[in-house]
C-alpha cells in the first residue's frame, strides 16, 4: 500500500521544482494528476473500442494516451511546464475534434467536451483560457452546424447540437467565473504577503533596510565579489555623543534626528547601494563596486556634510565612520567586524573623523 502511495506521489510530482513559486508547483501537480486520470480514461476508452472492434477510435485513442505521456515526459526531463500542459491541452482539442466529428461509441463523444472548460481555463488562466475556448468552440460549431454535416462523419439532431452549444457555454460561463475569482484572490493574498514581506525588511523608525536585510544584502555582495572578482566598500557610522543628544534634548528630538540622518544617507547614496539602520544610531552603507580609497572619499564627503547640517531643536552633531573593503572570500561578520574596529579608532582618535580598516584585524 504504501510503496503503491509513494510511487503515485513521485508520479504527480514529476518537474515540481523547490524554486517554483508555490502555485506553479500546484498547477505542475494538478497536471500530473490530469495527465494521469485523462491517459488513464483515455486508454480505457481506447480498450473499449477495441471490444467493439472500432479500430480507428482505438488507434486515436491509445495515441492520444501516449501524447499525455509525452506531456508528462516533457514536464520531467525539462521542467518546462507550458510547454507540456499545452501538449496535453492541444491534443485533448484534437481528441474532442475527433469524437464530434466521428461521434463515439453510439455519438455519444461529444459529451466529453464538457471538461474542456474547466482544463482549459485552469492550464492557461482566465484570458488566455477564454481566447483558447472561443477558438475551440467556434471550430466545434463550424463543424456541428456545417451545411449538410459535410464536417462530419456522422449525423446529430439540431436539438442535441443546440443543447450541447448552450450547456458547454453555461459550464465555460461558471468555470470562468470560478477562475476568474480564484485569481483575483490569489492576487490579494500576493499583494499582501510582498507588503508583509517588504516591512519585514524595513526599521519601523527610519524607513531604511534593518539589521537582518542589511545582512542580507552583505552576503549577496560577498558571493558576488567572489564570483566576479568584484568589490564592495562598507561604511559604519555612528552618531557622536548621541546619549548626550537624548538627555539634553528628550528622546523624542533624537528620534527625529535619526529619521533627518535616515534620508540624508538615503539621498546620498546610489541605487545599487544600500544604507541600513544597524543599530540604535548606527548606520551601515554598502558600497558596490567600491575600493577603499572610493569608499575613503565618499565617507570622508558624508562625514563633512552631516557636520554641516542643521537639526531642529539639536542643531549640530557630528558621525564617527570605519569603513573597510571587502575582500575575496571573507566571511560578512569578518567584513563588519574590521569596519566596527576602523569605527572604535575613530572615536578614540577623537570622534568626527573617518578611519579606513585594517587588512588584517583579529576576532575577538
Ligand atoms: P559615542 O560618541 O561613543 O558613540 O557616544 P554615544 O553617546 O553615542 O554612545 P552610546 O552607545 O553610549 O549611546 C547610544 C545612545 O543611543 C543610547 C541610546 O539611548 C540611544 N538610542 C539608541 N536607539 C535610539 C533610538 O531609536 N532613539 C533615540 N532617541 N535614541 C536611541
Ligand atoms: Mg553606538
Ligand atoms: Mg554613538
Amino acid at each position: 500500500m504504501q510503496f503503491i502511495k509513494n510511487l503515485l506521489v513521485n508520479y504527480l510530482k514529476a518537474g515540481i521544482d523547490t524554486k517554483n513559486y508555490g502555485e506553479i508547483n500546484r498547477k505542475i501537480f494538478i497536471i500530473n494528476l490530469f495527465g494521469l486520470v485523462g491517459m488513464s480514461i483515455i486508454l480505457a476508452m481506447a480498450f473499449t473500442a477495441s471490444y467493439y472492434h472500432n479500430y480507428r477510435l482505438a488507434v486515436i485513442l491509445f495515441a492520444a494516451s501516449g501524447i499525455f505521456y509525452l506531456g508528462r515526459l516533457i514536464l520531467k526531463f525539462t521542467g518546462n511546464y507550458h510547454l507540456s500542459s499545452g501538449v496535453i491541452l492541444y491534443s485533448l482539442f484534437i481528441l474532442m475534434f475527433y469524437l464530434v466529428y466521428a461521434g463515439g461509441v453510439n455519438n455519444t463523444g461529444p459529451l466529453w467536451i464538457f471538461m474542456i472548460a474547466p482544463v482549459t481555463l485552469f492550464i492557461g488562466g482566465f484570458k488566455k483560457g477564454l481566447m483558447d475556448i472561443a477558438v475551440f468552440l467556434l471550430i466545434t460549431m463550424a463543424m456541428l452546424f456545417s451545411p449538410d454535416e459535410i464536417l462530419l462523419a456522422t449525423s446529430y439532431s439540431f436539438d442535441f447540437k443546440l443543447r450541447l452549444l448552450l450547456s458547454f457555454l453555461t459550464v465555460t460561463f461558471l468555470s470562468a467565473i470560478y477562475e476568474y475569482s480564484h485569481q483575483k484572490s490569489y492576487q490579494d493574498i500576493q499583494e499582501v504577503s510582498e507588503k508583509y514581506e517588504q516591512l519585514a525588511k524595513l526599521d519601523p523608525l527610519t524607513q531604511l533596510s534593518n539589521l537582518r536585510d542589511a545582512i542580507n544584502k552583505l552576503e549577496y555582495e560577498q558571493n558576488r565579489i567572489t564570483r566576479n572578482k568584484s568589490q564592495v566598500g562598507i561604511i559604519l557610522c555612528d552618531v557622536d555623543h548621541f546619549k548626550a543628544v537624548n538627555d539634553n534634548f528628550g528622546h523624542e528630538a533624537g528620534d527625529l534626528v535619526l529619521v533627518k540622518l535616515a534620508e540624508f544617507f538615503s539621498q546620498h547614496i546610489r541605487k545599487q547601494d544600500t544604507v541600513a539602520r544597524w543599530g540604535g544610531e548606527e548606520f551601515l552603507v554598502l558600497l558596490p563596486g567600491f575600493n577603499r580609497h572610493m569608499a575613503q572619499v565618499f565617507a570622508e564627503d558624508f562625514r563633512r556634510q552631516v557636520e554641516q547640517m542643521w537639526f531642529p531643536e539639536v542643531e549640530h552633531i557630528t558621525i564617527s565612520v570605519g569603513l573597510a573593503e571587502a575582500m575575496l572570500e571573507e566571511a560578512p561578520n569578518y567584513l563588519v567586524h574590521r569596519a566596527d574596529n576602523a569605527l572604535y579608532k575613530a572615536k578614540a582618535m577623537g570622534r568626527n573623523c573617518v578611519v579606513l580598516a585594517d587588512k588584517e584585524a583579529v576576532m575577538v
